[in-house]
């Protein structure tokens, strides 16, 4: 049997209730369908009370992309699916309270006419940067990415890795062995599930002296990243894909990671990740924002970096300067990021660019 289609629709009842710090709603619900090629039909019901239309809009635009077509009895596999995708990385919700976040800071930065980072206590204007590469690379090709970031004046670069050992360790060979003082990162974005795969990794990055290895495991397994942590001799890295910062604390408590990665435009927003990087202060443990993509996401980090004592590198994404969206982008200086100092994030946006890549 197979899954054809998976529906949801929101039912409002005439009355509206108050709970707990929610503001005032009506009572509703959401009915989901799922049908399947044999003509059984089943229903399930939940409710998300401030927006069932916007679950709705999660449940077949995103979700039913993880059911349609699979067998209704395996439901492990599905729901593994569904929960790596979305749940285990609150896919979402963590990115659009950041996203409003932010853009109050920038609101209050030219109100007082003051770069974020001066609001929050700067710390340094320069960050050393390393060139953050978008996808793992044959070695030969990861050789040349590194050249590229080099003769931009980059002392770093990370690779990303988790293409199963072997090929792990040709990729970091061959970019150390052309440079040998280069500064090698490696991220794996939790594509090992098992301890003792991740421990030998942490032997290759030493053997080719890696700065830190970056979500060698997933994110929800804190047990398992803690006694790769403690058995490792070289930098364990991870947060990007944890949210608020009462998850940072039970991080660190449990000693996971030698470097938190928290994002100002995943993890909660910039004040919120200013906190977490102040827990990790109190902890011992260094707070290296993670940053991808967009010259704005770049803006958000940039501040709480240069206001965070423990924060002494920033991901400098390595793409071409016209998917940054900024009208100038961030300036990078023999290896440093230069920390904008006009009022607010500091950065213009590109509206022609972002005219033509707005998806109509
Ligand atoms: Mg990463």
């Amino acid at each position: 049997m197979k899954v054809t289609e998976v529906k949801a629709e929101v039912l409002r009842l005439p009355f509206s209730i108050k709970i707990g710090s929610m503001p005032r709603i009506n009572a509703s619900g959401t009915l989901v369908t799922v049908k399947t090629d044999e003509g059984i039909e089943g229903y399930g019901l939940s409710h998300f009370s401030l927006s069932d239309e916007t679950q709705v809009k999660f449940i077949e635009g995103a979700l039913s992309k993880m059911v349609v077509g699979k067998d209704p009895f395996m439901i492990e596999e599905i729901w593994r699916e569904m929960y790596n995708n979305s749940w285990r990385i609150l896919f979402g919700v963590g990115q659009s309270i950041s996203a409003v976040e932010v853009a109050l800071w920038d609101i209050i930065g030219k109100s007082l006419k003051k770069p974020v980072y001066k609001l929050l206590g700067g710390y340094r204007d320069r960050i050393k940067a390393y060139a953050s590469f978008a996808f793992a690379l044959a070695p030969k090709a990861a050789v040349g990415m590194a050249k590229a970031a080099v003769q931009k004046g980059f002392k770093a670069v990370k690779l990303r890795i988790g293409e199963g050992l072997a090929k792990d360790e040709e990729i970091i060979k061959a970019v150390r062995e052309e440079y040998p003082d280069l500064g090698i990162m490696v991220d794996v974005n939790s594509a090992y599930e098992s301890a003792k795969e991740a421990s030998e990794l942490a032997n290759i990055c030493e053997t080719y002296d890696v700065i830190w290895l970056e979500e060698p495991l997933p994110s929800d397994n804190l047990r398992g990243l803690s006694e790769l942590r403690a058995r490792s001799n070289v930098e364990i890295a991870g947060g990007e894909n944890d949210f608020g910062l009462r998850r940072f604390r039970e991080i660190l408590e449990a000693e996971a990671y030698d470097i938190i990665q928290p994002d100002a435009t995943r993890s909660g927003g910039i004040l919120q990740v200013k906190k977490i990087c102040a827990l990790a202060e109190a902890f011992g443990v260094r707070a290296i924002p993670h940053i991808f993509g967009f010259g704005l996401i770049m803006a958000a980090n940039i501040h709480v970096i240069a206001s965070s004592y423990n924060s002494d590198w920033m991901e400098f994404p390595f793409y071409p300067d016209e998917f940054y969206l900024l009208k100038t982008p961030i300036k990078l200086e023999d290896g440093y990021a230069v920390v904008p100092q006009e009022p607010g994030l500091g950065v213009e946006l590109d509206w022609e660019a972002i005219e033509k890549y707005k998806a109509k």
